[in-house]
């Protein structure tokens, strides 16, 4: 459990003002320069023992990643991209630091910017967050006012930040299709490599951050890479944003310590699930593209990186949909394969066709119009998309469908005979609907 003293968003709720004295009330900015100050390397390294894992679902060290940039510019210049297209369903903890606290976004920018030799950050913003983009603009507006940021500012750095708004696709959260968007262009993923430490926007070295990792770093830094580390469990450290949704009794958003367990994170916060413990029927941990885990494997599951990934399923950015027994299992993936289909980018043929057809043929399960051979036939495609696409969406789009048929096959089979049974009853025709 994670003790208020080291919350490091605390205006998560909007309980306070955004405003630029607000957050500085709150430590944002405060020794900033004496920050800087320290270096490039030693920022880096504070981030690398810190063990901060990117927040945006891969969990990739975000210290290590910062250390993959040139040392040296060969001419072109560095450039810092924070990815706030929070699109992932399930996911909206982004939103609330760009609402609430923009400010210990914008000072990090600054930081990790001059810990990568970068004199730029774009912010690329998801396009259905209107409200969220003004109040981060005024914020960046203030921090300029204040000479924090900007050409000729208090920190001797100089150092702008751009607001982009992106238009709405979820594939512009892949990094390389949200540098394509940002150049102009189709939001469509690049091969990689090569990566974007070597060749990003523009054709210059760029990193790709989420807006969690980069809101953190600040408050890293000046408590020290220890306070950090010592939250949590080994290789799953510090304190994260969890967006708790579905049959809970109060759905919320709230930073916690890294492995706390799921029956800890929803007896807390979220009031218990609805109708009880014995009510849970599965979980989709970590936003919709991770497989759904059932009740039994869950409930006292330490809520970090390594122990979902043992349970075949991931932390991704934490955002927790619950599902009581009232859910219509087959239906809710049919749903999630119907938004991958829709949200493919259409370059790679095993995601573009492979995403539709397992839609389609999850749609009929839902109603019990299959063969039982058709659930292996299903597995066998899911597992010809994934790892076999350009990006992560085949996964992404895969993995839930293995979760289902992994932990609840039984039903799609009874589906099918009931359906067998008889093909008019009023249960199969409702599951229809
Ligand atoms: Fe586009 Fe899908 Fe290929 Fe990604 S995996 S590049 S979304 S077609």
């Amino acid at each position: 459990m994670l003790h208020d003293r080291d919350r490091i968003f605390t205006n998560l709720y909007g309980f306070h003002s955004a405003s630029l004295d607000a957050a500085k009330m709150r430590g944002a900015w405060d020794g900033t320069k004496f920050l800087l100050e320290k270096g490039r390397d030693w920022i880096v390294d504070e981030m690398k023992a810190s063990g901060l894992r990117g927040r945006g679902g891969a969990g990739f060290p975000t210290g290590l990643k910062w250390s993959f940039m040139p040392k040296q510019s060969d001419g072109r210049p560095h450039y810092l991209v924070v990815n706030a297209d929070e699109s992932e369903p399930g996911t909206c903890k982004d939103r609330e630091i760009m609402r609430n606290d923009p400010h210990l976004l914008i000072e990090g920018c600054l930081i990790a910017s001059f810990a990568m030799g970068a004199h730029a950050a774009y912010i690329y913003i998801r396009g259905e967050y209107v409200a969220e983009k003004h109040a981060l603009q005024r914020a960046v507006d203030e921090a300029y006012a204040a000479k924090l940021i900007g050409k000729d500012n208090a920190h001797g750095y100089p150092f702008d930040v751009y607001v982009h708004h992106g238009a709405g696709a979820y594939i512009c959260g892949e990094e390389t299709a949200l540098i394509e968007s940002l150049e102009g262009k189709k939001g469509m993923p690049r091969l990689k490599p090569p990566f974007p430490a070597n060749m990003g926007l523009y054709g210059c070295p760029t990193t790709v951050n989420n807006v969690e990792s980069i809101a953190v770093a600040g408050t890293i830094l000046r408590r020290g890479a220890s306070w950090f580390s010592s939250i949590g469990r080994p290789n799953n450290v510090g304190t994260k944003l969890f967006c708790v949704s579905g049959h809970v009794n109060k759905p919320c958003n709230v930073e916690e310590a890294m492995g706390l367990t799921f029956r800890e994170l929803i007896d807390t916060h979220c009031g218990g699930i609805r109708g009880g413990w014995d009510n849970l029927l599965a979980v989709i941990p970590g936003g919709s593209s991770v497989p759904v885990v059932p009740a039994d494997q869950i409930i006292d599951a330490p809520m970090d990186f390594d122990t979902l990934r043992g349970l075949r399923s991931g932390l991704g950015t934490a955002a927790v949909i619950v599902m009581d027994k009232s859910t219509d299992i087959v239906r809710a993936i049919a749903r999630i394969s119907y938004f991958y289909k829709h949200e493919s980018c259409g370059q790679c043929t095993p995601c573009r066709e492979g995403t539709g057809w397992m839609w389609r043929v999850l749609n009929r399960m839902a109603e019990g119009r299959a063969q039982k051979r058709e659930i292996d036939m299903l597995l066998e495609v899911s597992t010809q998309i994934e790892g076999h696409t350009i990006c992560a969406l085949g996964d992404a789009a895969a993995w839930p469908v293995q979760g289902l048929i992994r932990h609840f096959r039984h039903e799609i089979e009874k589906r099918i005979d009931d359906y067998a049974a008889n093909p008019h009853s009023e249960s199969v025709m409702i599951a229809a609907e």
